[in-house]
């Protein structure tokens, strides 16, 4: 398994399309404006398995958090190689959406070319203002200092677990990591106009997946949560039928932050529920995989370092190249135990999601 995982954007992207293509998939490539770290050509790849008029239809999708797309690439790649990809179930299709957000990926970034945490900004912006985050306004100032050193990290961290006991837990995360979209420089911005990856994920679904009447959505991601354990996380509503579907396929691994359920905030304009939003009315399961990596506060620590480094750092000084290993570490562990836990789980979950497609 661990030779599906790649060490950079670019060779993740030569991976994918050589297996897709050897998996005798559809491809398709949608470039994007920017540059990569290396200068080499962005793009968001598409790899469409089965039958185009497929009623059900699995949508896997990397890379939404930039960096992340380590692992989710490592699990397209696996899927495509090792042979599932012939084995899908009548009426069943499937469509791999490599890097959603290529440019944060390449960067080693969590964030897009905008600054913008893309999951806070799959919002339909043409109906509905963007959620207020009063509270993010009171932590700015000091989440996006003038200068970084290990002094300055250490002082973040004291004020953010002062943070915590004066607020509370849950009230300081949803301030902290739940999203904002206020100002553009901090951490968790949403932004408040659709940005490009939404822009392109909306154009694939309305293309891909205008037939489907029955989709699940599994959108990989790290960060958060116990070493290699991969988590669920359902933002169904919770009477819904989808949520429980969720349940009926996966079980036990399925959460839900509206119920209290998860340590992840309430989150608006997720990218998956972007998908359902666009495929509507089609029954629409989506889920996170999000699967654990180190301790949150190292995690939350490396993308307030990495939001200095791209503000006000260079990323290709000294300094700059320990916070881009900063955060490439609390992101992508890059140790056989923790794909050794993550991926045989990953390739469970879309069997299990294929076979409660077919299922109906
Ligand atoms: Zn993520």
């Amino acid at each position: 398994m661990h030779q599906h995982f790649s060490p950079d954007y670019a060779t993740a992207r030569r991976k994918f399309l050589k297996a897709a293509k050897a998996a005798g998939a559809a491809i398709e490539s949608i470039p994007h404006p920017l540059k990569g770290i290396a200068g080499e050509d962005l793009f968001t790849d598409l790899a469409w398995l089965g039958p185009r008029d497929a009623s059900a239809v699995l949508v896997t999708v990397s890379g939404t958090h930039g960096i992340e797309g380590y692992y989710g690439s490592g699990c397209q790649v696996g899927w495509l190689s090792d042979g599932h990809a012939a084995q899908l179930p009548a009426g069943t299709a499937m469509l791999l959406i490599h890097a959603s957000n290529p440019y944060g990926f390449s960067w080693g970034r969590r964030v897009n070319e905008d600054n913008m945490d893309i999951n806070r900004n799959f919002i339909d912006f043409g109906t509905s203002a963007p959620p207020a985050n009063p509270a993010y306004a009171e932590v700015h100032g000091w989440l996006v200092p003038d200068d970084w050193s290990g002094e300055v990290a250490a002082g973040i961290q004291r004020r953010i677990a002062a943070y915590y006991d004066k607020v509370g837990a849950r009230a300081a995360t949803a301030a902290i990591v739940g999203g904002q979209h206020s100002h553009p420089d901090g951490v968790f911005y949403g932004g408040t106009a659709p940005c490009w990856s939404h822009r392109t994920v909306k154009a694939i679904a309305e293309t891909y997946l205008r037939q489907a009447a029955r989709i699940c959505v599994l959108d990989f991601h790290t960060g958060l949560g116990p070493f290699g354990y991969s988590e669920m996380i359902c933002r169904h509503a919770p009477d819904s039928e989808p949520l429980s579907l969720a349940r009926r396929w996966f079980g036990d691994a399925v959460t839900s932050p509206a119920m209290g359920q998860s340590d992840s905030p309430i989150i608006e304009g997720n990218l998956r529920m972007g998908i359902a939003r666009f495929c509507a009315p089609a029954t629409v399961v989506a889920s996170a995989i999000e699967v654990g990596t180190l301790s949150s506060d190292e995690v939350r620590l490396s993308v307030i370092a990495d939001n200095w480094l791209h503000l006000r750092g260079d990323v290709f000084s000294p300094l700059g190249q320990q916070i881009k290993r900063q955060i490439r570490a609390a992101f992508y562990p890059d140790s056989d135990e923790w794909r050794s836990l993550c991926y045989p789980r990953a390739v469970e979950i879309q069997r299990q999601a294929l076979a409660g497609l077919a299922a109906g």
